[in-house]
């Protein structure tokens, strides 16, 4: 019998109602999960259920509860036959684009998965995200860290929430998801990371650093953006429109932007649509950013831009050796462009 080990961190999944709305509650998702006959099935894994103490809602979650669930798998990597981590949807896809940078060599699934209405509730979707991950985490070859939601299996790095009340809350935009989940469930292995060798281990963070985020609008103030790029930022997501466009008009604005990538800190730029990629030579108004120093940050969502900012600086990289890394596929987060350009 296959073996699963899971990692309750929180979220609505196990939550519980209460007079100020729902909250997490230790011991009460195990109480429901004792109650469920599929999981006392002989065709479901056999699972170790680990409770986190405090039960977090996701909201709460800092870069430290990445590395704490990263740890806990590793630690436990060798006993069990696959990994579910039972996460709050509020900042699931941080943590799911965090992971693969932070855990390096797996060759077993993990899936972090949860829910937008409680396991308690009598209509709920986290009955099927619970069985379905569980079995998929066993029998599945998927020896990545992936997100499963609303019945499809997405690869973690490439996850965004993109429904605050839908129960296909996660969209994962520029790259196909890895298995779909219908009458039976298909994994398209064409899709999957090739097996890493060795062992897993996890990549220890050597500081903290500073990372940021910083939407442009139209109007936006260069003194507000001044003020985002003080020390002690390190990077920042920068979110331009369409392939990577910013106004160039606005000399205040690339300057401050310039003197912030002088002084070493690492501006990447994400685009505030869902779907497709930055080119910042595309458009001369992108262009004018390169020229002051912003990197492309190609087809990476917000999340895994911002997750490979903190990994990179925390691991220690120099500001040079970030804008490199930042530029090349390290866990599937980004598409590199494979073809020249024609028409
Ligand atoms: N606020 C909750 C959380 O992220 C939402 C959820 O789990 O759906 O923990």
């Amino acid at each position: 019998m296959k073996r699963l080990y899971i990692a309750y961190t929180g979220g609505t999944i196990g939550m519980r109602r209460t007079d100020e709305g729902y909250a997490p509650q230790p011991g009460f998702l195990a109480e429901q999960m004792a109650q469920m006959p599929e999981l006392a099935d002989p065709r479901m894994p056999a699972y170790t259920l680990h409770e986190y103490e405090p039960l977090l809602d996701s909201s709460n979650m800092r870069p430290a509860d990445w590395l704490r669930i990263g740890r806990d798998i590793v630690t436990h990597y060798d006993e069990y036959d696959g990994f579910l981590v039972l996460h709050g949807t509020d900042t699931m896809a941080y943590t799911a684009s965090a992971l693969p940078f932070f855990i390096q060599g797996l060759n077993k699934p993990v899936i972090i998965t949860g829910s937008q209405i409680p396991l308690s509730e009598v209509r709920n979707d986290a009955r099927s995200n619970l069985v379905t991950s569980m079995l998929i985490a066993a029998e599945a070859p998927v020896p990545e860290v992936t997100l499963y939601f609303g019945n499809r299996l997405l690869r973690g790095c490439r996850a965004t929430k993109v429904n605050a009340e839908g129960l296909e809350a996660f969209d994962s935009p520029n790259y196909p998801p890895l298995a779909t989940v219908g009458v039976e469930v298909h994994v398209d292995p064409s899709h999957l990371r090739r097996e890493q060798r060795g062992h897993p281990h996890l990549v220890e963070p050597v500081r903290e650093p500073t990372i940021g985020a910083f939407r442009l609008f139209p109007g936006v103030s260069s003194e507000l953006l001044a003020n985002v790029l003080q020390p002690p930022l390190e990077g920042l997501a920068l979110l331009t429109y369409g392939v990577g466009n910013g106004p160039d008009r606005d000399g205040n604005l690339l300057g401050t932007i310039r003197a912030a990538t002088d002084r070493g800190v690492v501006i990447v730029a994400c685009t505030q649509c869902l779907r497709g990629a930055v080119h910042l030579g595309e458009y001369a108004t992108g262009a004018a950013l390169a020229r002051a120093g912003v990197i492309s940050g190609y087809d990476m969502t917000t999340e895994a831009a911002l997750c490979k900012l903190h990994y990179l600086f925390g691991a220690g990289h120099s500001p040079r050796q970030v804008r490199e890394l930042m530029g090349q596929d390290l866990c599937g987060e980004l598409t590199l462009p494979a073809f020249e350009k024609v028409m």
